[in-house]
C-alpha cells in the first residue's frame, strides 16, 4: 500500500502518519526527519539543507526530489510506503507522479488533514520532540498528549525521555513561512494536494482521497481515518 499524507505543520500529520505506519507496517518516510538526521550526522546533504530548514524555507527541489525518489527505491519500500512531508509543492507532486508512473508504482491513498492556520500555529509552538522516538507525541498545549512533569521539567508522556523543542518550531517567522508554503493553492502544498485530487477524479477515484478535519483530538481523527482507509 502506497500512501501520501498531507496536512499543515501542526495538524497532527506526523501523529496520524505514525498510526497508519504501525497499523499497515509501512516505512514512514518523512522528508523533514531525513533532513534532520543528515544535519545531525554532519553529512554534505545536511550541511546544504540546514540554512533553508532553519529559516523555514523549502530545501531546493534539486536536492529534495532526488533524495526522496532514491529513498523510495530502497528495499524496505518494496511492499509499500507512507510518504510524509513530500511533495510540498506542485513541482514535487509532478516529479513524484512521473517517477511513480515510470516505476509502474500505484498510489493507493492520499490523506489530507484540513486545519485552520491559526490553530495549526499554536499547536506547533507547543510541540516537543522525544529524544528516544520522534513518533512519541507530546504537546504542551494539547491536553490529550501533554507531556508528564518530572522535577519541574516536561518529559515524554510515553517513555519518560527528555524532550526538546525544534528551533524552527519556536520561531514565528519560520512558522509563518512554512504555512505560507503549505496554504499556497497556486504552487505550494495545497496545489500538490489539488494535483492528486484531480488525478483521482480523472482516474475513477484512484488514488482514493481521504479528507479529514484535523480539529478534533488525535483519537477522533485517527478513528475517522481508520474508518475510511479500509
Ligand atoms: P518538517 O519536519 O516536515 O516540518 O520539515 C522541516 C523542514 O525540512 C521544512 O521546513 C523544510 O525546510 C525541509 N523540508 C521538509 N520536506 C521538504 C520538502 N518536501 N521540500 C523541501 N523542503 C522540505
Amino acid at each position: 500500500m502506497n500512501v501520501l499524507i498531507f496536512g499543515p505543520n501542526g495538524s497532527g500529520k506526523g501523529t496520524q502518519g505514525a498510526i497508519v505506519q504501525k497499523k499497515y507496517n509501512l516505512p514512514h518516510i518523512e522528508s523533514g526527519v531525513i533532513f534532520r538526521e543528515n544535519i545531525k550526522g554532519g553529512t554534505e546533504l545536511g550541511m546544504k539543507a540546514k540554512k533553508f530548514i532553519d529559516s523555514g524555507d523549502l530545501v531546493p527541489d534539486d536536492i529534495t526530489i532526488p533524495m526522496i525518489l532514491d529513498r523510495l527505491k530502497r528495499d524496505d519500500c518494496k511492499n509499500g510506503w507512507l510518504l510524509d512531508g513530500f511533495p510540498r509543492n506542485l513541482e514535487q507532486a509532478k516529479a513524484l507522479n512521473k517517477a511513480l508512473d515510470e516505476a509502474g508504482m500505484n498510489l493507493d491513498y492520499v490523506i489530507e488533514i484540513v486545519l485552520d492556520r491559526e490553530i495549526a500555529k499554536k499547536r506547533i509552538m507547543g510541540r516537543r520532540l522525544c529524544e528516544n522516538d520522534n513518533n512519541h507525541p507530546n504537546n504542551i498545549y494539547i491536553d490529550a498528549i501533554k507531556p508528564e512533569e518530572k522535577d519541574g521539567e516536561f518529559v515524554c508522556r510515553v517513555c519518560g525521555g527528555a524532550l526538546s523543542a525544534r528551533a524552527d518550531d519556536q520561531d514565528e517567522t519560520a512558522i509563518n513561512k512554512r504555512h505560507d508554503i503549505y496554504y499556497d493553492a497556486n504552487n505550494g502544498t495545497l496545489a500538490a494536494v489539488e494535483f492528486f485530487k484531480n488525478l483521482s477524479k480523472e482516474n475513477n477515484g484512484s488514488p482514493k482521497v481521504i479528507e479529514l478535519d484535523g480539529g478534533p483530538g488525535v483519537k477522533e481523527v485517527s478513528e475517522e481515518l481508520m474508518s475510511k482507509i479500509n
